[in-house]
Parts: structure tokens; sequence; C-alpha cells
């Protein structure tokens, strides 16, 4: 418990970034303390164990990749990187999600995905749950199937959990 709480106190709230009104959670003093930082990849690593076979990592760029990365090598198994359009080279899958303003669209390198592998996704914050959404799409389209969703946080005020329906979803943390 004393652990949890002290990984808590390394996500830091900063007001107005990055716009007007928007508190966001500031992860980069946890991924800074070593303690803190295996913590949440143990927590992680608890998370899979709960959801039966796990033949790879997938993390939603950027701050997936922080956190998905050393999940797959603790798990024993690959990483597979969702990263936002334009960054891959062809043949890509692709995700459109819509953004308050505007469309996304997260993209995943073709071949990368063996049929019917069973895919963990790892973010470090959810919030409205457009990304998971889209990334869990994108892993569907790729011919994967998700065995779950994992976060460090969750804004339960947006209500991400929603958009996931369907889902195992489990969050390490959750503030209101
Ligand atoms: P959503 O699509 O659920 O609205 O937003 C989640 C995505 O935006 C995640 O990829 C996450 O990294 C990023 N994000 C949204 N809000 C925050 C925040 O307050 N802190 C951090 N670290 N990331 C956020």
């Amino acid at each position: 418990a004393d652990r949890a709480a002290h990984v808590r106190t390394l996500i830091r709230d900063v007001p107005d970034y990055p716009s007007p009104g928007i508190l966001f959670r500031d992860i980069t003093p946890l991924l800074a303390d070593a303690t803190a930082l295996s913590d949440v990849v143990a927590g992680f690593a608890a998370v899979a164990a709960g959801l039966g076979r796990i033949d790879l990592v997938a993390g939603m760029e950027a701050r997936g990749f922080l956190f998905g990365a050393p999940l797959a090598t603790t798990l024993g198994v690959g990483f597979l990187p969702l990263r936002k359009a334009g960054k891959l080279p062809p043949p890509v899958e692709r995700a459109e999600y819509a953004l308050e303003y505007g469309t996304a669209a997260m993209e995943l390198r073709s071949g990368t995905l063996p049929a019917g592998a069973r895919v963990l996704l790892v973010d470090d914050v959810l919030a409205t749950g457009g990304t998971a959404a889209a990334a869990a799409d994108l892993v569907r389209r790729g011919g994967g199937e998700v065995a779950g969703l994992a976060f460090l946080l969750e804004l339960e005020a947006l209500h991400g959990r929603k958009r996931l329906e369907g889902h195992e979803v489990t969050t390490l943390l959750r503030v209101g």
C-alpha cells in the first residue's frame, strides 16, 4: 500500500496543460524513480497473469511504449508499437478516431501481428477511451485478439471504460 502511495505521489497534476482548463497528469517523476517504475511494470505483469495466454504486448504511442516494452520483456513476449499516422513504413493497418477537433489515426505494421495472437494493450492514462478503442480496433483488424487493456491511471470522470465495453479493462490507479 505504501508503494502504491509512493507511485501516486509521483504523478503530478499540471493545470492548464496542454491547453487552458485541462488538468494534465504528468508521469515523468514516476519514470525517473527506480522503485516506482519497477513497481508499475510489476503491477502490469500481475494484471497480465490474470488474463490467460498473452502472446504480445502492444503499446500506444508514446507513453504506452515506456511501460509496454519493459512489460513485454518481463512476460517473455514481443512488443508491438501502435504508432501515430505516418511513422511506420508501409504496409500498415490503420484505425481512425475522433478527437475533440478533427480526427487522428493510429497504425500497426502489417505482418508483425500473427493471426490469432492474444495481445495485451498498455497505456499510461485512460481518459475518454478514444485512443484505446482505436488501438483495440487496430489489433482486431490486424487479425489479433485483444486479451485485455491495462492502464496506469484511470480518469474516471471521463468514462473511458464505456468506450471499451466487452473488453477486460484494468487500471492500477484511479482518480475521480
Ligand atoms: P483518451 O483517448 O482516453 O482521451 O486519451 C488517452 C491518451 O491521451 C493516452 O495515450 C494518454 O497517454 C494521453 N493522455 C490524455 N490525458 C492525459 C493526461 O492527463 N496525462 C497523460 N500522461 N496522458 C494523457
